[in-house]
């Protein structure tokens, strides 16, 4: 086992990573910006380096000084938390050149997962089901105007770099096309550097149904059933539950099974997220992750099990823990991501904290980096805690949702708080009974 460990991230997720270590008995090394030196996981952690200016780019996203943190502190391994370094497989890779352990899958499955028509081929080849739309990259409007005509619009074009969401445009007819094409094409290149884009077709009212899977490297694999993250603004998830309200348990044990098998296939290592739409019964493959996910507390509550125990322990060489037929799901789980933004734009709204209470009590979970009289700085993402509560049912957990959500007090800044309380009110929330279109349909209506 390590005795050291790099915490190559910020924020909650940092905390959450520096917990699993003090737990183990290891040491963690907190990196930050000149920004972050008041940060919580700062404190945190048993030591930490300065890597660098605010800007992510010149430090969370600086290899060389990432690595150099590591070697003056004698870490033996990186957690790279999700988001900034995560799913880098150049990352992974020059770590393996410089033997240090990176706490996730091996450079190449991230390189394959992370260009989408790979991945998508992938997914294909070991028998996952995938979106109907074109074999691989789209060169130009014409074969693109082709691609809608063979599988009828709606459809959408999607960036093979894409990720956040963005270089995603969605063409509902012939006439769409053109500017639908070029749209994906420029943001992909702005945003990714890499303007290649592919065509889906659209799915009108699906559930995004996404897979935990977990691999131990060696051809064992097991998966811990969904989270349905359906609720969701501009492509991003807000609010997520495991289990999926409408999963049979039939449904859950196929696909489960299918994803396990092909993880486990490619000697995948560590926790990874394969992503679905979910519609009429069947599933359709949109992305897998190779890392952490957000939302994997939800996970956790349900199967009472520790995700990143389990990932340190793997990348350690050491054996998995979990194993299918031990994996039971337990109660229901739901999880909120808490923005420090304005609503109703939701624009940025960094600052002081002047007060802050974290909701406790049975089955609450608070995953957040801030204390009284922190400061968030405006330099990074916007997410300041995720609250996670866990019932019995979906009814003991939405009460106890909303009873948390009485407890907690965030003052100073302006966060996404008022959102879930009014969605809290909602008939669609409460039975369970949305698409991954519904949110933004009720925040047209009720709030932008
Ligand atoms: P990203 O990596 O940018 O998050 P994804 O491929 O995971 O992109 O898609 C993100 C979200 O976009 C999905 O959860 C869904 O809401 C929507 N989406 C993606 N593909 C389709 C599709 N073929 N039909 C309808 N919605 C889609």
């Amino acid at each position: 086992m390590f005795d050291k460990i790099l915490i190559a991230n910020r924020g909650e997720i940092a905390l959450r990573v520096i917990r699993a270590c003090r737990e183990m008995g290891i040491r963690s090394v907190a990196v930050h910006s000149t920004a972050d030196a008041d940060a919580m996981h700062v404190r945190m952690a048993d030591e930490s380096v300065c890597i660098g200016p605010p800007s992510g780019a010149q430090s969370y996203l600086s290899i060389p000084a990432i690595v150099s943190a590591c070697e003056i502190t004698g870490a033996q391994a990186i957690h790279p938390g999700y988001g900034f370094l995560s799913e880098n497989a150049q990352f992974a890779q020059i770590l393996e050149d410089h033997q240090i352990t990176f706490i996730g899958p091996s450079a190449e499955h991230i390189r394959v997962m992370g260009d989408k028509i790979t991945a998508k081929e992938t997914a294909k080849r070991l028998g996952i089901p995938v979106v109907p739309g074109s074999d691989g990259g789209v060169p130009d409007i014409a074969a693109a105007k082709a691609i809608g005509e063979e599988f009828g619009y709606p459809v959408i074009v999607k960036a093979t770099a894409g990720g956040g969401g963005r270089g995603m445009k969605l063409a509902k007819t012939a006439g769409d096309m053109e500017s639908a094409f070029q749209t994906a094409r420029s943001e992909a290149k702005a945003a990714f550097g890499n303007d290649e884009v592919y065509i889906e077709k659209y799915l009108e009212k699906p559930r995004h149904i996404e897979i935990q899977v977990f691999g131990d490297g060696k051809g064992n694999a097991v998966h811990l059933a969904e989270r349905d993250c359906s609720l969701q603004r501009r492509h991003q998830k807000v609010f997520e539950e495991a289990p999926g309200p409408a999963i049979t348990p039939e449904e859950r044990a196929r696909i489960g099974k299918i994803c396990a098998d092909a993880v486990a296939e490619i000697n995948y290592i560590g926790a990874g997220t394969v992503e679905f739409l979910y519609e009429d019964g069947e599933f359709y493959f949109i992305e897998m992750n190779t890392r952490l996910q957000v939302e994997h507390p939800v996970t956790e509550a349900i199967f009472g099990v520790d995700l990143v125990r389990e990932q340190i322990r793997v990348a350690a060489g050491l054996p998995m823990e979990l194993s299918q037929d031990r994996l039971e799901i337990n109660g229901h789980a739901i999880e909120i991501r808490l923005n420090a933004e304005k609503l109703p734009n939701f624009s940025p709204s960094p600052g002081r904290i002047t007060q802050y209470h974290a909701p406790g009590g049975l089955g609450v979970r608070m995953d957040s980096a801030l204390y009284d009289g922190y400061s968030i700085p405006p330099y990074y993402d916007s997410l300041i805690g995720k609250l996670i509560v866990h019932g019995r049912d979906r009814p003991e957990a939405l009460a106890r949702l909303a009873r948390a959500l009485s407890e907690l007090i965030i003052d100073g800044i302006d966060t996404t708080i008022p959102l879930f309380d009014a969605l809290m009110q909602e008939e669609a929330v409460l039975t369970g009974d949305y698409n991954i279109h519904w949110l933004e349909k009720w925040l047209d209506a009720n709030l932008e």
